[in-house]
């Protein structure tokens, strides 16, 4: 039985009960069954079931954002938002995929070649809480566009929007099998890899889920795609435009009670700006406001977890033993954690090494520019980073030296459909979304009329 629990009133929820092997085996021959059709519809076909998708969502938003709220105390108004953000999802790909799939003619020797993306079958997405919806629209949006087929295992603490995931497909109109929730534990994921039903796997979260998943895909030989998550740097130059920047920079870190892969959690600041920003980025962050997820105007929810909440009190105290200085918050009530900000930061702390999955700034300060960059870059994670100043030219070059899988000047850094998504490092590998996205799961086939 998996037992989700309210994390804001530490009240259960609901029980589910966990597939048996006899269940997981027959509804991976349901979606091999449902797979040999769907790869025979038309772009057309597709489309308008993505669409009505989407319809869904719109319609039902209230109560679609009730339920994520209740399961990972999101605020609501920011559960409302990732609802709206996955019916564009499903408008963008209803639109675009068949394009982003078209057959590609290549200049040869030959009389005639050219390249097909076809769909390769069932995929599997092991997927985090965090944005519980729009993980699994990510990449099963894209997958049905291309003719394939999924199966999810969604993280233990949201199981009820896993199942209506599945209600809302189903309520679409996709026939049985195009999209299966699994309420599974993760122990069983390795099996279910292992089956020559799947073709291949995605997962975002965690490096550990990552790494293991990664494992049993490689030695089955299948493709896997990870999200592994980010320790994204927000570097502000002494030229940005303060204000804007302030507000920037808050919303980064504090959106989803800072439970993002692509959050802002090093704070790079340049030297001879540094205090003037500190003092209005504080101001801003004071007043966030915290309460109950269930209230318009809460900011701050609860984290997911208490043991998530707990890690990052950690990572917090750790930081302060090495000589960070707690600048503002830093306490804890069960999942609650005040919105915090460290500064003196130094790149041997944890919470400038580590992701900080929570509410919880570390701030750093910077002279020069190669400093800077050599800052972004002492990081394992990949994801992304956003410069800050009103010298494009100049950010343009300094995005070069960047190694990450994404650089935002003067902006956070945020998904789009039409963008390539994803990291370098221990942030994973592969891309989702746009049309890199679409086609990490296609057989790229070669034809060729001699
Ligand atoms: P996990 O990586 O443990 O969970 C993500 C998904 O992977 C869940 O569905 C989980 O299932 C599953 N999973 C976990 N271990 C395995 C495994 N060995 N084999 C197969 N599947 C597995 O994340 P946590 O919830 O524990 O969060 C820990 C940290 O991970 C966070 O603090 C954050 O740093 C990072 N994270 C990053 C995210 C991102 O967006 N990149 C999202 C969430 C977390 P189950 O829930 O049943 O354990």
């Amino acid at each position: 039985m998996i037992t989700t629990i309210n994390p804001y009133t530490g009240k259960e929820l609901k029980d589910y009960q966990e597939l048996s092997k006899k269940e997981i085996k027959a509804k991976l021959d349901i979606a091999q069954l449902a797979f040999e059709d769907w790869k025979n519809t038309s772009f057309e076909h597709r489309a308008e079931h993505i669409r009505k998708v989407g319809e869904l969502l719109r319609k039902n938003t209230d109560s679609y954002a009730a339920l994520m709220t209740d399961e990972m105390g999101k605020p609501i108004a920011q559960s409302r938002a990732e609802l709206e953000k996955c019916a564009w999802l499903c408008d963008f790909y209803a639109e675009k995929a068949e394009g982003y799939l078209a057959k590609e003619h290549v200049e040869t020797e030959h009389f005639k070649s050219y390249v097909t993306f076809e769909p390769i079958g069932v995929v599997l997405a092991v997927m985090p809480w965090n944005y519980p919806f729009w993980q699994v629209f990510r990449f099963i949006v894209p997958a049905l566009m291309a003719g394939n087929v999924g199966v999810l295992k969604h993280a233990s603490s949201v199981m009820g929007c896993a199942e209506l995931i599945e209600d809302i497909f189903l309520e679409a109109g996709f026939p049985e099998g195009c999209f299966q929730n699994f309420v599974i534990n993760s122990d069983e994921v390795e099996a279910i890899i292992e089956s020559k039903i799947i073709k291949a796997v995605t997962l975002t979260g965690s490096k550990p889920a990552g790494a293991a998943v990664a494992s049993t895909a490689a030695k089955n030989i299948k493709k896997a795609v990870l999200e592994l998550g980010g320790n994204n740097a927000l570097v502000v130059f002494n030229d940005a435009d303060i204000d804007k920047t302030v507000q920037t920079c808050v919303e980064a870190r504090f959106q989803n009670t800072g439970q993002s892969c692509i959050a802002g959690k090093r704070l790079l600041l340049q030297e001879n700006i540094a205090d003037e920003f500190l003092e209005k980025f504080t101001n801003k962050v004071k007043e966030l406001t915290s309460g109950d997820p269930k209230d318009e105007d809460t900011y701050i929810g609860v984290m997911a977890r208490e043991d998530l909440a707990e890690e990052l009190e950690e990572l917090m105290n750790a930081s302060i033993d090495k000589g960070a200085e707690l600048h503002y918050g830093g306490s804890r009530d069960k999942a609650y954690f005040a919105p915090t900000i460290l500064t003196d930061v130094t790149s041997d702390m944890p919470v400038f090494k580590d992701e900080t999955f929570g509410p919880l700034m570390a701030v750093s300060t910077f002279k020069t520019e190669a400093e800077a960059i050599k800052m972004v870059n002492n990081s394992k994670f990949g994801l992304g980073a956003s410069l800050f100043s009103q010298d494009l030219k100049k950010m343009e070059s300094l995005a070069t030296q960047i190694k990450d899988g994404a650089v935002f000047i003067n902006h956070k850094v945020a998904s789009h459909p039409a963008l390539p998504f994803g990291g370098t490092g221990i942030s994973g590998f592969g891309r989702e979304l746009s049309h890199y996205g679409i086609r990490e799961f296609v057989n790229i086939k070669t034809v060729v009329i001699a």
